[in-house]
């Protein structure tokens, strides 16, 4: 019997090492804090202030395959139309709702997968930032399952950046089109002035799984967001329970196989709120390493978008279930 160690996927041994290791960035991110603040920019940074990490990022951009590079290229590239002139004639919504319906069907148009409504609150934004525009329209695209089928590799980076490139495409099409209804609206892609995950809960898309990343009944876990931030007022869907928090109570799945072992058993407090959380300082060297690490999501039950829904009914009908009497 072999005794030697799986070579899939890549484990977690490095090329690249810190002359002097930067600070932790779980203490960046708060972990561990119970009073509440707001996040603090820490990779992919919007230029605000210098990253503690920005030496592994500045590696990143050396080592990624050129495809997936031009990919980023352009996304940055398209990203100047993020913000534009606003018609001067408003367009006005008999409701907040029916606001929020129009936008929804004008963003699956330009190619969002799922797509909903709601509010921008302070744990939506890094603290560089200030709010200006109190709704979100936010955008999800499902990666190609093709491309993920071995991931992390190139496939599954390159994969992923496309993903990324159809969700900020859908959201700046979005917000210009909402620009010209009259009202103010800014897309952010894979931007760093907003959080895209508290605003997706906020609106609805879904539940945070124990993987730090997001589970929606529609679409499963194997997917980018982007987001539009508007002053045109919407009603706000989430957020959501579909059940996500049943099946990570138990579910061991991507704690198991994180090759790092970034995914703790439990939850943790985080800037004040307990909640799941992916250990930084172990995720994002393999994620670097590996071109976009998105391990944890292929391995989710949630992954496939097809049971998601599925999924989601069992746990609600089970949670819904009478517990049994206790014997006597
Ligand atoms: S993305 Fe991070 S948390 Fe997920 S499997 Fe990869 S290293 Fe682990
Ligand atoms: S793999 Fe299991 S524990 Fe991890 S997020 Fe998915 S359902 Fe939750």
């Amino acid at each position: 019997m072999s005794t030697s160690a799986p070579s899939w996927p890549p484990p977690p041994v490095y090329a690249f090492a810190y002359g002097s290791a930067p600070p932790s960035g779980n203490a960046i991110n708060g972990l561990g804090e119970t009073k509440w603040r707001r996040a603090r920019e820490l990779f992919h940074g919007s230029g605000a202030r210098p990253l503690e990490w920005e030496a592994l990022q500045s590696y990143f951009g050396m080592i990624v395959p050129l495809r997936l590079l031009l990919l980023w290229m352009s996304i940055r590239w398209a990203a100047r139309n993020s913000n534009g002139t606003v018609a001067k004639r408003k367009r006005v919504f008999a409701s907040p709702a029916d606001a929020a319906a129009h936008v929804k069907d004008v963003a699956r148009l330009f190619g969002a997968e799922q797509v909903g409504t709601g509010a921008v609150t302070e744990d939506c934004v890094y603290d560089s930032f200030t709010i200006t525009l109190p709704h979100a329209a936010v955008v999800a695209v499902a990666h190609d399952p093709r491309d993920m089928r071995s991931s992390p590799d190139r496939a599954s980076g390159i994969g992923t950046m496309r993903a990324y490139k159809k969700a900020g495409r859908a959201a700046l099409k979005l917000a210009k089109y909402i620009r010209k209804m009259g009202w103010r609206a800014i897309a952010y892609g894979q931007s760093a002035e907003v959080l895209h995950i508290p605003l997706a809960i906020n609106a609805g898309i879904g539940e945070l799984g124990k993987h730090g990343s997001l589970i929606s009944k529609e679409i499963g876990t194997s997917f980018r967001l982007a987001a539009v931030l508007t002053d045109l007022p919407l009603a706000h869907d989430g957020p959501v329970d579909i059940g996500v928090e049943d099946l990570c109570a138990t579910c061991l799945r991507c704690a198991t196989d994180c090759p790092p072992g970034a995914i703790a058993n439990e939850k943790q407090f985080v800037r004040g709120v307990e909640k799941w959380y992916v250990d930084f300082d172990k995720c994002v060297p393999y994620f670097v390493k590996t071109y976009g690490c998105g391990y944890c999501l292929e391995v989710c039950p949630w992954a496939d978008g097809g049971r998601a829904s599925w999924l989601s009914e069992r746990l609600l009908a089970k949670r819904a279930q009478p517990a049994p009497a206790p014997a006597r």
